[in-house]
């Protein structure tokens, strides 16, 4: 769950940069580019000058401060460097856990004692390539991150630096070089694992099979399995299409996780991609005991809409609904908006409506939203956060997307309606009369 909620919040992040290029009103676009342009060189002097700040701190007490404010005044005279000009809040980081404790910093630093242990562990395995600090104020660019290394490089990034170690380092091989080292001086500790699909896919990409393979053996013979090995070997078995293998394995795996989700899921995966339709179908159901519901009546729900008038289920009672549970921040929402929209305009006059249950954003990232895009079929925003929220309570809601669509008569046809299906679905009932008309 955590890594799928993790991709879905980088591809939130890549998708915000995408849509901010289709806003409703243009201001200038060149003077904001030239301001964007100043912005990010001065961002990169300020990461500079807290580089060397760090050094001379280094110096002077043998380790790294704990914060950036530790920093000031003596190592950084200027406090205003700590504050990077596309900052509008003037010294918050996007993620509460970096907020600097004594002053304002707009930067994350990647080595407080909050992250200290982990982000050594990191150093000691991709090396001093290992963002330090970073900025992720630069929105509407096409990177996430504008980072220092403990190397003292600077460099853009996507949301994840790991992605790119090869660009990094300059060359496949040299990535290579810097993953066998940390291998080399940890040999299989458990923590270390991680790397091993890194590497496993940078031998293959230069061709490397036997390297790659005794990397995959060597996985495969460790010998305590939690369901983090599991989704690692997975991903590396499912990379080399070794599909006969990956059954053995996670039949095992099965055993030693009964009615775990993450390994029943990659079950149904594996069926699939061997052609067994009727396994695959089993598992898919067992890995998700949504699907008992179709079929069934969907529990109605009364809320307030952000339009601030009542809604509930029982109004649309009638019509074929779609109940869209997503937020502006959830990549893969935002990639199905333009199919809800289409689908929306095309059936909105024969009985279709769509209502959007939003989730972990803020009103005001909601309603710019909404109004950029011309989203229009109504929402519901309790202004809670995840897992608070009302509606998702009800529906045991625990990752967006999640689009369940009700028929006339208020039952569940899917809960997984999106892509090309979500059409046939709505075509498909609204050619069915309601029993109760
Ligand atoms: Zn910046």
């Amino acid at each position: 769950m955590t890594a799928i909620l993790t991709v879905a919040i980088m591809l939130g992040l890549l998708m915000i940069f995408v849509n901010a290029d289709t806003p409703a009103e243009k201001p200038n676009e060149g003077l904001m580019a030239a301001q964007h342009e100043k912005n990010i060189e001065t961002c990169t002097q300020n990461l500079v000058a807290i580089g060397k700040a760090i050094e001379a701190y280094k110096k002077e007490h043998g380790d790294f401060p704990d914060w950036l404010s530790d920093l000031h005044p003596k190592h950084l005279a200027d406090a205003n460097t700590l504050i990077c000009p596309a900052d509008e809040e003037d010294g918050k980081t996007t993620f509460s856990m970096n907020t600097d404790p004594k002053m304002p910093v707009s930067y994350g630093y990647q080595f407080h004692p909050e992250y200290r242990e982990e982000k050594s562990t990191q150093r000691e395995m991709y090396g001093d390539i290992m963002p330090l600090v970073r900025c992720r104020h630069h929105a509407n660019e096409a990177f996430a991150c504008l980072n220092l290394s403990f190397s003292s490089k600077i460099y853009k990034s996507s949301a994840v630096w790991e992605l790119t170690l090869e660009d990094l380092y300059g060359s496949t091989e040299a990535a290579i070089t810097v993953l066998e080292d940390a291998l080399a001086r940890h040999p299989d500790a458990p923590r270390f694992f991680q790397v091993y699909p890194q590497l496993i896919r940078l031998y293959t990409k230069v061709g490397n099979e036997p390297s790659a393979n005794a990397l995959i053996e060597r996985l495969k013979a460790a010998p305590a399995k939690d369901l983090g090995h599991y989704r690692m070997l997975f991903d590396v078995l499912a990379r080399a299409e070794r599909y006969e293998e990956m059954l053995k394995i996670f039949k095992e795996a099965e055993q030693q996780h009964p009615d775990a989700e993450p390994i029943l899921w990659r079950l149904a995966y594996i069926h699939k991609k061997l052609g067994n339709t009727e396994l695959a179908d089993i598992y898919d159901r067992k890995a998700d005991p949504k699907y008992e519901l179709w079929g069934k009546l969907v529990p109605g729900f009364s809320a307030t809409a952000l339009d601030g008038k009542p809604i509930s289920l029982q109004d649309y009672r009638g019509k074929v609904v779609l109940l869209d549970f997503w937020g502006v921040w959830c990549g893969f929402c935002i990639l199905e908006m333009p199919n809800l929209k289409r689908v929306y305009d095309t059936y909105k006059d024969q009985g279709f409506d769509i209502i959007g249950v939003n989730l972990a954003d803020t009103e005001k990232e909601l309603r710019d939203y909404i109004r950029v895009n011309d989203i229009q079929w109504r929402q519901i925003f309790s202004g809670k956060a995840w897992g608070d929220d009302p509606l998702a309570q009800q529906y045991n809601i625990t990752g967006v997307p999640e689009q369940w669509l009700i028929d006339r008569d208020g039952t569940l046809i899917s809960h997984r309606a999106r892509g090309e299906k979500l059409e046939q679905l709505v075509v498909e009932a609204l050619k069915s009369k309601s029993t109760n008309q």
